[in-house]
C-alpha cells in the first residue's frame, strides 16, 4: 500500500537489485514520516552488489491531513512524457484517498502541489508549520553556539561567549541544551554531560532568561521538598515571575483546593498593610483564573474523544477512522466510551449500545495489535498455571526467546523479588532458567 517493490539499477556497479521504496508518506498513519522526510531519509537505498547507498529519485506523495497538505514529489526525470506524468500524480493521490473514510477525503487532494526537487519539497512542509528559512538560520545559529561553548577551553571563554551572544540565548537555545543533554546522558556520554552541567550553570548566573529559569527550578524544588499550602502561597508570593507562577500552580494542583483558597483569605484578613493585601487579593484572582483555564483544556479533551466516539459510530469505515486516530486511543477514550455503552443501556437504547460495543472490539483490538508479541509471551508466563505450561509456552514461542528476551526476564525476575509477589516471581524464575538454556545451547556438551 505505502510501500512499493521497485527495480533499481545501482549507479555505481550498475548492477540491477530490488528495494522497498515509499509512494506514500502519511503523516497520521505514519507519524515518523515527517522525521525521515526533513532528514532526507526517504527512498534511500543501498546497492547489495556493491555497498554504494544513495537516494533513489521515485516519485512519492507526501499527505498531512492536520494541515491539508498534499504534496507530490515528480523528480523530473519521472514519466516520458505530460501525460504520463498526470498520470502518476492521479495515482498517487488516489493512494492516499483509497487509505481514507470517505467522509474524510477533501478536495486538495485532488489537485496535489507538485514539486521537481526534494529540497523545494521539505520547505513547502517547514512553511506549514510556520517556520521560514530566516527561523531555520537562526536554529543552526544557536545549535553553533551551544557548540563552540562545549569546546571553550575555559569559563572565561565561555562567559566570553555568552556576553557576545546574549540574544541567541533565548527559551529556544535552552530547549536545544535539555534535548542534547538528555541525548549525552541516553549515551553514557558522561564527559559530555558534564560540560552541558558547566555550560548550564554559567547561563544560569550569566544571562537574565537563565537567572529566571534557575529560580523557576528552585520554586519548584522547594514546593516538592515541602508541599504545603503555606509554602505554595508564599511560593507564589515570591516569584514575579508569571511562567513560574503558573508552573507552580500546575505542579501544586493537588494543593489547590478549598482550603488553600482559605488560607488566602486568612492572611488577606489578617494584614494590616494595603499593598500586601492587594497582592493577595490578585493573587486569588490569578490562581482562579488559571484553575479555570486548566479546567477548560481537560474539558476541551474530553470533548475531542467523545467526538471521535461519534465519528467512529457513524463512519462506514470505522477500523480505517480508528487507525488513522489511534494515538488517541488513550485510557480517556475509553472510559468516555465506557461511559456512553453504559449510558446507552439505562436509556434502553439497545442497537445503540450494541454499536458502541462493536467499536469498543474494534479499538481494543486495535490496541492489542500495538502491544509487542514478547510483552503478551511474558504475560502469559507470569500467568502460567505450573512449570508444564511455562516450558510450552516458551516451545510454542521459541522464535521470541532471544538473548534480549532473556535480559527484560532477568529484569522482571529481579523486580517481582523486590516488591514481594512471590508467586509470579517463581514462575519469572522458572522460565528464566530454561529460556537461558534455549538461547545459549551449553557448550563442550558432546552429541550421544
Ligand atoms: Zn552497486
Amino acid at each position: 500500500m505505502a510501500q512499493t517493490l521497485a527495480r533499481v539499477t545501482c549507479p555505481n556497479c550498475n548492477q540491477p537489485f530490488t528495494a522497498p521504496l515509499e509512494q506514500v508518506l502519511d503523516v497520521e498513519l505514519d507519524p515518523s514520516a515527517k522525521a525521515r522526510l526533513l532528514s532526507g531519509q526517504v527512498n534511500i537505498v543501498v546497492c547489495p552488489h556493491c555497498g554504494m547507498g544513495g537516494s533513489v529519485n521515485m516519485p512519492f506523495i507526501y499527505h498531512d491531513a492536520s494541515k491539508d497538505l498534499a504534496l507530490v514529489f515528480l523528480p523530473m526525470e519521472a514519466g516520458r512524457h505530460d501525460l504520463e506524468r498526470q498520470q502518476l500524480i492521479g495515482s498517487l493521490s488516489r493512494a492516499v484517498m483509497n487509505q481514507m473514510p470517505p467522509e474524510q477525503r477533501k478536495s486538495y487532494l485532488l489537485n496535489p502541489q507538485v514539486f521537481f526537487t526534494y529540497d523545494s519539497l521539505t520547505k513547502r512542509v517547514l512553511e506549514a508549520d510556520g517556520i521560514t528559512p530566516e527561523m531555520i538560520e537562526t536554529q543552526k545559529a544557536k545549535a553553533d553556539l551551544l557548540r563552540r561553548l562545549l569546546e571553550a577551553p575555559t569559563s572565561e571563554a565561555r562567559s566570553t561567549l555568552i556576553g557576545e551572544n546574549e540574544p541567541l540565548l533565548d527559551d529556544e537555545f535552552f530547549h536545544i541544551l535539555y534535548a542534547n543533554l538528555a541525548q549525552a546522558e541516553a549515551m553514557g556520554r558522561q564527559d559530555l554531560v558534564q560540560r552541558m552541567l558547566e555550560v548550564r550553570t554559567l547561563l544560569f548566573e550569566q544571562t537574565v532568561l537563565g537567572r529566571r529559569l534557575a529560580a523557576r527550578a528552585e520554586a519548584l524544588q522547594a514546593l516538592q521538598t515541602q508541599p504545603t499550602r503555606e509554602k505554595l502561597v508564599d511560593l507564589l508570593l515570591g516569584s514575579d515571575d508569571p511562567e513560574t507562577r503558573s508552573a507552580l500552580i500546575t505542579f501544586g494542583q493537588p494543593l489547590v483546593d478549598y482550603l488553600f483558597f482559605q488560607t488566602i483569605t486568612q492572611r488577606i484578613e489578617a494584614t494590616e498593610d494595603e499593598t500586601e493585601r492587594k497582592r493577595l487579593e490578585d493573587l486569588r484572582q490569578e490562581v482562579l483564573s488559571i484553575r479555570e483555564e486548566m479546567k477548560e483544556q481537560a474539558r476541551q479533551v474530553v470533548d475531542a474523544r467523545l467526538a471521535l466516539v461519534q465519528d467512529l459510530v457513524t463512519t462506514e469505515k470505522p477500523e480505517l477512522l480508528a487507525r488513522r486516530r489511534l494515538p488517541e486511543l488513550d485510557e480517556l477514550f475509553f472510559s468516555v466510551l465506557a461511559a456512553e455503552i453504559e449510558q446507552a443501556r439505562q436509556d434502553e437504547e439497545f442497537e445503540a449500545a450494541a454499536r458502541l460495543h462493536e467499536i469498543w472490539q474494534l479499538t481494543m483490538g486495535l490496541i492489542q495489535e500495538q502491544i509487542p508479541p514478547e510483552m503478551i509471551l511474558l504475560t502469559r508466563l507470569l500467568e502460567a498455571e505450573d512449570i508444564e505450561e511455562i516450558r510450552q509456552l516458551l516451545e510454542a514461542n521459541h522464535q521470541l526467546v532471544t538473548e534480549p528476551f532473556v535480559e527484560i526476564l532477568k529484569q522482571v525476575e529481579q523486580e517481582l523479588k523486590e516488591r514481594g509477589e512471590s508467586g509470579p516471581a517463581k514462575r519469572a524464575t522458572a522460565a528464566l532458567a530454561m529460556a537461558q538454556t534455549m538461547v545459549k545451547p551449553q557448550e563442550g556438551l558432546v552429541a550421544p
